[in-house]
């Protein structure tokens, strides 16, 4: 017999646990949410976790503020921290353009009531001791940003939303085809049965258009490496010091028990045919640099010349996997093109952690029918007009946005 509700939730991420969060705590709908395997153990458990508001539109800081909302309510709701380190970022501008990118970002939070701090190079320096550098156009630092653990923030999603409303759980449940009748999706076809649902998220991360494609629609994004290294304990890397972002480095570091934990963003970035990805991430690599000495060597040269310690210790870990990268570096949130009872939770462009809040809040407000709170004109799903998730030039194109990327 089919299982039936109101709202089904296709992933247990990050994006899907804030979407059940945030429908179960402001409706009585009835939801489920599905997932292969367990809650948030892929993209979201390998996520460097940066939560930063400094963004570039108004419309990505909203995203990313809600999630700090989100998670002192949510410490509230569930009587326990989440231990958030508010250790606070600073970006480091080192070109006229960069500095004139963040202090327009800064301004938009001094609008908001954040208080940026603007810092000389020797203030800098006494925050993040590694940094070796004599020449900055402009430099400062957002007190309130830091980083926090994402697999138990999306466990929290998850104890939050049960603890709100009426939600079913659906683990090692695969989803193996939506069947639609016209532009509506009826069924959602599962290796446990069948289920039906009046509404439909789609969070399935890097996987989502295998879910998508076969029905003509899709999500404007390929799976794109994102990785960072962490280097072993030293006096140089205070656990206080904060997330520093480095956009002429293409790079950003934040301490990690006593290492640092550092990202680089690759000359021309590799993608997965979202086909080729498997299940379980665990041991899954885009290339045969499993231990990403080549992807190192390749990127590293401007960061070790803001960072020149990292020539000096020992790299412990190198941790990589899919992100969805967009062809504009936006995200793709709303309803899915050429359907009409779906929306996607989708396109994280390395951001899910930073903006799980503002992600729930407009999947619900779109659920709900309500105008979003946020404004969604640039997360439009449909705004690419008709593109082939599956066309190699299109996955180039999302992937060359990552290595464009500046920001954190
Ligand atoms: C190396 C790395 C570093 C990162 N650093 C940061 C950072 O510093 N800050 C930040 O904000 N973000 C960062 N990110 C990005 C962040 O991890 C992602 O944006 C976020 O985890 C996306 O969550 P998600 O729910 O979309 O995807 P996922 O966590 O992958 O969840 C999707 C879920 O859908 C399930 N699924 C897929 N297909 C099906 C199906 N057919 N049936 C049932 N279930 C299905 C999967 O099993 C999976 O659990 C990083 C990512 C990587 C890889």
């Amino acid at each position: 017999m089919n299982k039936t509700y109101d709202v089904v939730i296709i992933g247990g991420g990050l994006l899907g646990c804030t979407s059940a969060y945030y429908l179960c705590k402001n409706t009585d709908l009835n939801v489920a949410l599905i997932e292969r395997g367990m809650l948030g153990m892929q993209t979201s458990s390998l996520a460097a976790s940066l939560v930063t508001r400094g963004r570039a539109t108004r419309p990505l800081i909203d995203l990313c503020v809600e999630t700090f909302e989100a998670v002192s309510e949510l410490e509230d709701l569930l009587g326990d921290k989440l231990d958030f380190n508010h250790v606070g970022s600073m970006h480091v501008a080192q070109s006229v353009e960069s500095a004139t990118a963040i202090a327009k970002q800064t301004e938009m939070l001094r609008q908001m009531g954040d208080h940026p701090v603007e810092l000389t190079i020797d203030q800098a320096r006494e925050k993040a001791p590694w940094l070796s550098i004599d020449q900055a156009d402009y430099i400062v630092f957002n007190p309130k940003d830091g980083f926090i653990d994402p697999y138990r923030l999306c466990a929290a999603y998850m104890q939050g939303a049960k603890a709100s409303g009426n939600l079913d759980v659906y683990q090692s449940t695969e989803v193996l085809e939506l069947v639609k009748d016209g532009a509506k999706v009826t069924t959602i076809k599962t290796d446990q049965g069948d289920f039906v649902a009046d509404q439909i998220v789609v969070a399935a991360g890097p996987w989502i258009n295998t879910l998508l494609q076969p029905l003509g629609s899709g999500a404007a994004m390929a799976p794109v490496r994102s990785h960072y290294w962490i280097t072993a304990t030293d006096p140089l890397y205070p656990v206080t010091s904060p997330v520093v972002i480095l956009p002429e480095a293409k790079a950003y570091a934040r301490p990690e028990v006593g290492g640092l934990l550092f990202g680089l963003r690759d000359q021309v970035s590799k993608w997965a045919h979202p086909t080729d990805l498997p299940n379980s991430l665990q041991g899954f690599s885009f290339d045969e640099d499993y231990e990403g000495w080549t992807a190192l060597e390749e990127a590293v040269e401007p960061f070790l010349e803001v960072c020149p310690s990292i020539g000096k210790v020992d790299i412990h870990h190198y941790i990589s996997g899919p992100s969805g990268y967009t062809p504009d570096g936006k995200h793709v949130i709303g309803k899915a093109p050429h359907l009409s009872n779906v929306f996607l939770a989708s396109g994280c462009c390395g951001a899910g952690v930073a903006i799980s809040g503002g992600v729930g809040q407009s999947i619900h407000d779109l659920v709900t029918g309500q105008t979003p709170r946020i404004d969604l004109t640039d997360f439009a799903p449909d705004r690419f007009g008709d593109f082939d998730p599956y066309d190699e030039a299109f996955l180039t194109q999302c992937a060359a946005s990552r290595s464009q990327k500046k920001a954190g």
